[in-house]
């Protein structure tokens, strides 16, 4: 297949070679090592980089101009639903993190404490904590804000008539991950945590399921990430809830990523905290909170379901900037009217807008060769390059290319054109973005009832491409933690979630039917996502 046959109209298989004379920008491919191939695209795109604070990284212009858009993007959702923004202390004293027994097991294991708060002159030379400034009591660095935020409402709600409390706080978090990855897996992310305390259990159910599909509404329509929403197993429940809900996308190597959570606490965090409150007839109650959140690991999740061997692809909506364009010079007398027509060029496409904001357009006037100017913005994957030279100011015309389709596919649009035809095409490469990835899930998506072939379908060895084997396999579960313990002990593959839809595709089978575990044999009630994951 040829480089411009692997653009968007190309079917679900993203992984297409090339010929042996076409090179692509990123070193090594996806089908050669995807692992490192993620690492490249991140660099190649100015994303972000690790920093001298092990598993910490620096989030660069480019990458944190993503991460501020998907912030708008939500922030404007959250507020739609009632929410209000608040912040509170990065701190939590050590003794709260006790209070809910799961809680403190779920994050112990993880947690940055300070336990001084001063330094002084050591014996050897340097700076060491002053023994005479121990802290009485430890404090954790938030690992999630649940306890500290607790204390707070507990104070905050009196009546039946504060209620719902509905919050949400941006801040940054630390779990003191081992092996990390940039986006994907770092010591310190940056999220938001959505906090809610209700009067009754249903109102609560009602929020956590509410923000649930808020996060895949965001998803699919702004990250053009299909996703599957549904419940975790009691295994993958978060420390001390009630019910945890999901979403989950697939990745190019067919591996799943959890890309947002949405918690039903029960009244286990009410109790912990406090949080009473006097309802209409006059009785005291405990209330009933949800908590839920999406963190920067949306960008790891943009850049492995869209970027490809030549670099990240943007999907318009999120792009820190959508439209770059630079001159072609041919000798210095073409200089002025080229410049000049770039200026007019780029002040009437920011009259026009896109997705609720104005066009976003870089004009890239750097004295370096065309060729890599071109490969530096295909790397940083924004959505439409174009490039003004003498010839294109006497015809009135601009040469355009997308970076859904081959590097040498430009056309030639007349200047007049571009404000109406460039909001078009961005909502035509959102819309495909979103379309491609769902047919590459939908074609790796398969409802198995068979154990051999269960096991089979999780195998690299039978894989055509060892490295991207597997996908999403839908089978039937009795609900038995030692069935989904054995899968995962075997071939490291959990069960994703349990889904309150169905899913689209045609060899997705029917996920609400009744059928036998794939495992035991035992009575299920419903089909179940099992898949490896991040
Ligand atoms: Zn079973």
């Amino acid at each position: 297949m040829s480089r411009t046959q692997t653009g968007i109209r190309a079917s679900s298989e993203i992984f297409v070679a090339k010929p042996a004379t076409q090179k692509s920008a990123i070193s090594p491919t996806r089908v050669e090592d995807y692992a490192e191939w993620y690492q490249q695209v991140v660099r190649a795109a100015d994303l972000a980089e690790n920093s001298p604070v092990r598993g910490c990284m620096v989030i660069k212009p480019w990458g944190y101009a993503i991460w501020e858009n998907i912030q708008r993007a939500l922030d404007g959702m959250f507020k739609a639903t009632g929410h209000k923004n608040a912040y509170f202390p990065l701190f939590t004293p050590k003794s709260f993190l006790e209070k809910e027994a799961e809680h403190v097991e779920g994050f112990a294991k993880e947690c940055a404490v300070v336990t001084h708060h001063r330094l002084v002159a050591g014996k050897e030379g340097g700076l060491v904590p002053d023994p005479e400034a121990r802290l009485e009591e430890p404090l954790i660095v938030r690992p999630t804000s649940e306890t500290i935020i607790g204390a707070a409402f507990a104070q905050w709600v009196q009546s039946y008539r504060d209620l719902p409390l509905l919050i949400n706080q941006w801040a940054n978090v630390v779990r003191w991950e081992l092996r990390t990855r940039l986006f994907l897996r770092t010591a310190e992310f940056l999220w938001q945590e959505g906090h809610t305390v209700h009067a009754t259990a249903e109102d609560a159910v009602e929020e956590t399921r509410r923000m649930l599909d808020v996060y895949a509404d965001f998803a699919e329509n702004h990250m053009a990430m299909p996703v599957v929403r549904g419940r975790k197993t009691d295994s993958e429940r978060f420390p001390g809830a009630v019910d945890t809900y999901s979403i989950e996308a697939m990745m190019q190597d067919r591996k799943a990523l959890q890309a947002g959570t949405s918690h039903f606490l029960g009244q286990n965090f009410a109790r912990a905290s406090g949080i009473r409150f006097l309802d209409a007839a006059g009785q005291q109650q405990l209330a009933w909170t949800t908590s839920w959140g999406v963190s920067t690991r949306l960008v790891g999740g943009l850049i492995m379901t869209h970027a490809d061997d030549d670099g990240l692809v943007v999907p318009p909506r999120l792009a820190p900037a959508h439209v770059v364009i630079w001159p072609v010079f041919r000798g210095d007398d073409t200089r002025a009217p080229i410049l000049e027509a770039i200026e007019r060029l780029a002040a009437s496409l920011r009259g026009a807008s896109f997705g609720g904001r104005p066009i976003e357009v870089e004009t890239d006037l750097r004295d370096i060769g065309g060729g890599d100017k071109q490969w530096e913005w295909i790397k940083k994957g924004i959505p439409l390059r174009i490039e003004i030279g003498p010839r294109d100011v006497a015809g009135g015309t601009a040469m355009l290319a997308r970076r859904d389709r081959g590097p040498r596919e430009k056309e030639n649009i007349p200047f007049a054109d571009l404000p109406r035809r460039v909001p078009e095409l961005l909502e035509a490469m959102q819309r495909g973005l979103l379309e491609r990835a769902l047919a590459f899930r939908d074609a790796h998506t398969h409802a198995i009832d068979d154990r051999a072939a269960f096991d089979a379908f999780f195998t690299p060895k039978n894989a055509e491409k060892p490295e991207i084997h597997g996908g999403f396999a839908l089978a039937h579960f009795c609900g038995n933690a030692a069935c989904e313990a054995e899968i995962k002990d075997s071939l490291k593959v959990t069960i994703r979630c349990v889904p309150l839809g169905d899913i689209d595709g045609a060899r997705a089978g029917r996920v609400h039917e009744p059928g036998r575990c794939v495992v035991c044999g035992g009575e299920s009630s419903q089909r179940v996502v099992f898949a490896k994951s991040y």
